[in-house]
């Protein structure tokens, strides 16, 4: 007989192993569903730490890690738990309060995660359907899921030049929905603009100012899924019954829809009636409407019945208001410079901001390390770097000061020696050539000049290379680095 304590012992060192084993499958899964970059950053840091039955408790390393987890990846730690656990697998937080020092351990405190809510299955019309008509059958509890994130709100959405007519007409139709001039309003613009947060928005306010209407959002993707699904299990019938019930319909990204003649069939269907009716329509577009090919005429036509109004790249001021936003609602300050900082060198779409800000916060608390233009700049570069392959202002700089033997610091100062000056035109000459800031932008970064000095600069280049074969031959070399 083997004494009690011996299997006692056999098992601590088994569930020991198990936690690691369980927490690998869910790294694997996790892994192959989030881009690299968000894997290094939100779960390389994670330690498992038990396995108590079906509760994994995995170590984070601050509370603000654990918030943004449970905000961004609670689905995908649903999906991860059910693959290595099962079902009713839980998870449970540590969370490091203080990390301590030699003489105490670290402070964690427990939180056992949130009950991952029920997703409605995109694909599976049916489903949906029934629930939507049993929750409109019971008055009292709209809980239809109306694919609305609360977090897309009109108070969060900063305005700008960039977005003034699509944001004031949007505003208007979520006080006044289907009876305003605006029927159907059309939101056009690039990625990461802010299309789907301002969509959300009318629909959330709308949800929240009007009891009794029903507002569904629904991406052009999810429509044409439930679409084909419902030809697929014959119900087609109750497909477009429940679309020409609701009273407000918000669909994203209709560019979707091109070349996809039947889901455009029904949705043209749906359309007409709803607008008959005095239903309010919502629409995205990743361009304007006269250049989505594959979209039926008739189709096109009636999107320009309403307001058709675009979102532009956000100027300087308005990204400054948005970073601001954003860490005011996080409850995080960082030093003007650094946003600052941040604000002139991402300046393709807002989607990219948020991005250079979260993994700036993730940071900031993984090191607890102040954010300062440093950090910012290692963390732009990392970016960068990983998912573009794109040239910052910074490596120019690098590579045309170590070029000429000469500091960043001189590059960048005040000094009008020779040796400084030519470099200096040189490097501004290349950040207009690779990358894609302003002027204005440019100038910051050489020492907060302003944007007429950097024109001089590129000017000054251009009619030495026509002149001077020894110009031409460096600027070619230089180049032959950021190939
Ligand atoms: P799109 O649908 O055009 O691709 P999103 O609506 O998904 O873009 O916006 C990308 C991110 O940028 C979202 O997190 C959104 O909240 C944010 N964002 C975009 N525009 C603004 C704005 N004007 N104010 C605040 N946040 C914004
Ligand atoms: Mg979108």
């Amino acid at each position: 007989m083997t004494p009690d304590y011996v299997s006692f012992t056999l098992e601590k060192v088994t569930s020991h192993r198990d936690v690691d084993m369980v927490w690998d499958k869910c790294l694997r899964v996790i892994q192959e569903n989030i881009p690299d970059q968000s894997y290094k950053t939100w779960f390389e840091p994670i330690r498992p730490l038990r396995l108590h039955g079906k509760v994994l408790t995995i170590q984070v390393p601050s509370q603000f890690f654990y918030e943004w987890l449970e905000d961004n990846y609670v689905h995908l730690l649903r999906k991860a738990l059910d693959y290595s656990i099962g079902r009713d697998g839980m998870l449970e937080y540590s969370i490091i309060v203080d990390t301590g020092n030699e003489k105490h351990q670290p402070l964690t405190m427990n939180v056992p995660t949130v009950k991952t809510p029920q997703t409605a299955r995109p694909d599976n019309f049916g489903t949906d359907l029934r629930n939507a008509n049993n929750q409109v059958k019971d008055q009292d509890s709209l809980q239809l899921d109306t694919y609305l994130n609360a977090n897309y709100s009109f108070d969060n959405f900063i305005e700008g030049d960039c977005n003034r007519l699509a944001r004031s007409a949007g505003f208007a139709v979520a006080q006044r929905p289907g009876l305003t001039s605006f029927n159907p309003l059309m939101v056009y613009g690039g990625v990461g603009l802010g299309k789907t947060h301002l969509v959300q928005a009318i629909g959330n306010y709308i949800r929240n100012h009007f009891n009794e209407k029903l507002v569904l959002y629904v991406s052009s993707e999810k429509f044409t899924n439930q679409f084909i699904n419902s030809i697929k299990n014959n119900t087609l019938q109750d497909f477009t019954d429940f679309y020409m019930k609701v009273d407000v319909l918000v669909i994203d990204d209709v560019q979707f829809l091109s070349g996809k003649e039947k889901t455009q069939d029904t949705f043209f269907h749906i359309f007409n009636h709803l607008h008959q009716m005095g239903k309010q329509i919502v629409m995205t577009s990743d361009r304007p409407p006269r250049e989505l090919q594959g979209l039926q005429d008739r189709l096109l036509s009636r999107f320009k019945w309403g307001l058709t109004a675009d979102l532009q790249t956000p100027d300087f001021e308005t990204r400054i208001a948005i970073i601001q936003k954003k860490l005011q609602s996080e409850g995080i300050n960082i030093d003007y410079d650094v946003i600052e900082y941040v604000a002139h060198s991402v300046n393709s779409n807002v989607r990219e901001l948020e991005g250079v800000i979260i993994s700036l916060m993730a940071q900031a608390s993984l090191t607890r390390r102040e954010i300062d233009v440093e950090l910012a700049k290692n963390t732009l570069r990392n970016i960068v770097m990983d998912e573009e392959k794109e040239v910052t202002i910074d490596t120019i700089q690098e590579i045309v000061a170590d070029y000429f033997e000469i500091s960043i610091a001189d590059l960048k100062s005040k000094s009008r020696k020779k040796e400084n000056v030519y470099p200096r035109q040189l490097a501004m000459f290349l950040a207009k050539e690779y990358t894609d800031l302003p002027l204005k932008s440019i100038g910051y970064h050489f020492g907060g000049r302003d944007h007429s000095t950097v024109i001089h600069s590129i000017q000054s280049i251009h009619e030495l290379m026509g002149n001077d074969p020894d110009v031409e031959e460096t600027v070619q070399k230089l180049r032959s680095y950021f190939k």
